[in-house]
């Protein structure tokens, strides 16, 4: 689907692809960031870091008269869908 910003006040319109929603069934357009955490190994009584590496969802930005093709799936997503009925998005 294609989305454009409508705002009437000219506000930028933001939101995130969250994967839960957007990916499912569909192609993952996450990005795999690492998160580095200090962590307590209990065998050793060592302090070390420890990557995890998890999802980063991806956003989208539509400043005024901005249109951009998202994945069908956007639409069911909750502040997207507010956003249409507000008339701030709208399906062009
Ligand atoms: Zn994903």
């Amino acid at each position: 689907m294609r989305l454009k910003n409508c705002s009437r006040t000219g506000r930028i319109v933001s939101f995130t692809l969250a994967h839960k929603v957007v990916c499912a069934g569909g192609e993952c357009l996450c990005t795999n960031g690492e998160h580095k955490s200090r962590a307590h190994n209990p065998k050793t009584g060592d302090v070390g870091i420890r990557t995890v590496s998890r999802l980063i969802a991806s956003s989208v930005f539509l400043v005024k008269g901005e249109e951009r093709e998202v994945p069908a799936a956007a639409g069911k997503l909750p502040e997207v869908a507010a956003m249409l009925g507000r008339g701030d998005l709208r399906a062009v």
